[in-house]
């Protein structure tokens, strides 16, 4: 269901992106990296901004965590599209559940939420 890895956001707002990813799109750490936020997904790629840190943890920032509302813990997905790293939100739009969750329309949700769904359909 994830296009790519799921990680989760640490507590001083940090994501790792994976040294798979890293490889591909050639970013080494501490690399300064372009970023720009389209559609709830934000795009990474090598440029002149903020700087991986020696771990391969990029510091996303707070206004895009606010704008988001990625929280601490909050799990993203983290993809490649050609030479660019891709993360968006990943998990159920409604409970941030990141285990068994269906696709519906675009719209990721989780069982739980999924059976609410269903039994408010019917009693309506
Ligand atoms: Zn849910």
């Amino acid at each position: 269901m994830a296009r790519g890895f799921v990680r989760k956001i640490d507590d001083l707002g940090r994501i790792v992106i994976p040294i798979e990813l890293r490889r591909s799109a050639e970013i080494m750490n501490r690399d300064a990296l372009d970023m720009y936020l389209v559609n709830g997904t934000m795009t990474l790629s090598k440029g002149k901004g903020r700087k991986l840190d020696k771990l391969g943890r990029y510091t996303i920032p707070m206004e895009v965590r606010r704008t988001q509302s990625w929280d601490i813990g909050q799990a993203l997905d983290i993809y490649m599209e050609g030479k660019e790293v891709c993360i968006r939100r990943y998990g159920c739009e409604w409970c941030d559940e990141t285990e068994d969750l269906i696709e519906v329309n675009g719209h990721k949700l989780c069982h739980a939420c999924a059976e609410k769904v269903g039994a408010a359909i019917i009693e309506a």
